[in-house]
């Protein structure tokens, strides 16, 4: 059910400026009234919880926070409306059949049982066939694409390695996330400084071990 008034439904207390902040994140939602809705009841959500956890909603310095924090999630999930097999889409035709590895790609993602951020670098390698190549700036925008949904480590990592090995079909490819979670190091247990690493190895990384010597040692590799 598409709005296609150029003017986006009232959503209450908004104004049009905050609205169009919104629209530049996700213009779907806030041009559908079942979007609207559902921004509405997220902002009526996220007061009832600050009422819960002590404090007065309508003060001065939580009065925007409602809004702020929609915004905020909006975001931080951005990854929802991208697709990812359409992001290495664009392949090339290059002659190259060694290892490429692309390293240290910093993302932030959210864990999906709490809602608390987890952060970090990935690297992402792979080693292509039939000479189909794809632009080392995809591998960034591909990790982004996942990491910003709600998440657990373990699939995110999955998940990229399943989308190179299904768009590219290379010879083999891995993914290695190295994170830090809020979950840990905030809450709970408290560790700071604890850090959970994770791999995905497919092809002739999964059953190599020389590859996957080789490509280990890279990724240690302090350059
Ligand atoms: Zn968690």
């Amino acid at each position: 059910m598409h709005d296609n008034s150029s003017k986006y439904r009232p959503v209450n207390g908004l104004s049009d400026k905050q609205m169009n902040k919104l629209a530049d994140i996700n213009k779907k939602a806030v041009s559908t009234s079942y979007g609207c809705d559902l921004i509405n009841a997220s902002m009526v959500g996220i007061e009832n919880l600050i009422e819960l956890c002590g404090d007065d909603a309508s003060r001065n310095g939580l009065a925007e926070t409602p809004f702020r924090v929609v915004k905020a999630f909006m975001e931080y999930t951005k990854g929802y409306q991208e697709d990812p097999a359409e992001i290495l889409g664009k392949s090339f035709d290059v002659e190259f059949s060694e290892l490429v590895l692309v390293k240290d790609i910093p993302f932030n993602s959210l864990c999906e049982h709490h809602f608390a951020p987890f952060f970090g670098v990935a690297h992402v390698a792979y080693i292509p066939q039939n000479d189909v190549i794809t632009g080392l700036s995809k591998f960034a925008r591909l990790v982004d694409a996942y990491a910003h949904r709600f998440q657990v480590q373990e699939r995110l990592t999955a998940q990229i390695a399943d989308t190179i090995e299904e768009v590219l079909r290379p010879l083999g490819c891995a993914v290695v996330i190295e994170a830090q979670h809020y979950c840990m190091c905030g809450r709970g247990v408290k560790k700071a400084g604890a850090s959970t690493t994770t791999s995905s190895m497919r092809g002739v990384f999964r059953d190599k071990a020389e590859a996957r010597a080789e490509l280990l040692a890279l990724i240690n590799s302090k350059n």
